[in-house]
């Protein structure tokens, strides 16, 4: 059932539009958000799409078609989201240390706005008092998420309002009259371990009292998806019966009904994304068999910023014999995609796969060494789409002001 692209599938896209290119499965994204929707059908779920991990307008109007909400990390992205046909009601600000201009522009615009400091919330107060619902971001100091840079929760980090600031909040909530409807955290990305959200939930229930005009309780996202072969998701199933159960005994203990929301990036898109590069040179040294590709960090830069692991496969010579190589990238500057990787014998000019780069691949990418960036195709009911054309060589002198 579960919705993939074949080997033959890529080859050919790759054929038809060049590489290095991004595909984008779209039917895999609405089963991801079928799932997650399906797992939290005992509560009053809400979803917003977090979409700083993929933001062609495509893929914003194909979730906005689903029916979830987006949850916007700057102002650009609210005004692509509105772009796509979000309509405010359905969008969520979530900004750290930006400009009070920006979460002012978000406040004209009519999207809820997260804050998460203090000193904006005190400016927002003195300004609006409680004529503009808010919502507020809590850090409750929790560890969650894959490794530490991706972990947001811990007592180091810049996001968030951390909790036992309750009573500042409290102050100026109370001195400016505002009117606070939801609480949020967010502890990090590729959280395995579902005892981190239901932590979580319980410091927000814990200060929920605080504020008597609440509606939601926002748990961020941090779902993990499968990049190893032998790897595990979060068991979003599991969460929800145990969320199910938490809001059934907060709604009879306190006597009010909240709703829960969410805002998952990596699990509505990762898996629906492929990145299909092209090996240009097999090179053998006096320690390893390199295969470099025509791609490099410029163009997927998890490996390298966060060791993260993507499976590969080699899509033009899978029935080849296992052989052992590093694939690296074209770029000035050591981008290693992966060591020691064993695949179907690899050639010069055969494809690759890198598998689940749906989420922070295209998004992060960069013209650094005056590389050109890739294409992005969307395949729709079995029908390829360009939605991003190729960089052509005047992109690189965009905006560039030839003064000499
Ligand atoms: C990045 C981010 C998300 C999404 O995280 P994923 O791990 O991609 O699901 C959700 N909420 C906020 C506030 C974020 O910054």
């Amino acid at each position: 059932m579960s919705q993939t692209l074949s080997r033959q599938q890529l080859v050919s896209l790759a054929e038809q539009f060049g590489t290095p290119l991004y595909v984008y499965h779209a039917e895999k994204i609405k089963e991801q958000y079928e799932t997650l929707s399906g797992a939290f059908s005992q509560v009053k779920a809400r979803f917003f799409y977090a979409c700083k991990a993929l933001t062609n307008i495509n893929i914003l109007k194909y979730i906005n078609r689903l029916g979830a909400g987006l949850d916007c990390v700057s102002i650009n992205e609210v005004q692509l989201g509105l772009r796509a046909g979000f309509t405010p009601d359905r969008i969520l600000f979530t900004p750290n240390c930006v400009d009070f201009d920006e979460i002012d522009a978000g406040r004209a615009l009519g999207v809820t706005l997260n804050i998460d400091n203090i000193s904006i919330l005190e400016q927002f107060g003195n300004r609006y008092g409680g004529s503009y619902p808010i919502c507020i971001r809590i850090n409750p100091h929790i560890m969650g998420g894959g490794n530490y840079k991706i972990s947001t929760g811990h007592i180091d980090s810049k996001f968030g309002i951390s909790v036992h600031q309750l009573r500042h909040i409290e102050r100026v909530v109370k001195t400016t009259g505002l009117h606070v409807k939801g609480l949020h955290m967010h502890t990090g990305s590729d959280i395995k371990d579902i005892n981190v959200f239901l932590a979580g939930l319980e410091v927000m229930f814990g200060i929920a009292e605080h504020f008597p005009a609440l509606d939601f309780i926002d748990l961020g996202s941090g779902f993990k998806v499968p990049y190893h072969e032998d790897d595990v998701r979060t068991d979003v199933a599991a969460l929800g019966e145990k969320v199910a159960e938490a809001f059934r005994q907060y709604e009879q203990e306190q006597g009010r009904s909240l709703e829960v929301w969410f805002e998952p990036g990596k699990f509505l898109v990762s898996e629906c994304g492929y990145f299909v590069v092209k090996c240009n040179v097999i090179k053998q040294t006096t320690a390893t068999v390199f295969a470099g590709v025509n791609s490099g960090f410029n163009h997927l830069i998890r490996p390298m910023m966060y060791e993260a692991y993507h499976r590969i496969g080699n899509l033009s010579n899978p029935d080849g014999a296992s052989r052992i190589y590093t694939v690296v990238g074209n770029i000035c500057e050591t981008d290693t995609f992966a060591w020691d990787r064993t695949l179907p014998e690899v050639r010069e000019g055969d494809y690759l796969v890198f598998y689940n780069a749906g989420a922070y691949g295209f998004e992060m990418s960069s013209n650094f060494n005056s590389r050109l960036k890739p294409a992005e195709v969307l395949v729709l009911d079995g029908e390829p789409h360009l939605i991003r054309k190729r960089d052509e060589f005047e992109d690189l002198l965009r905006n560039q002001l030839e003064v000499l």
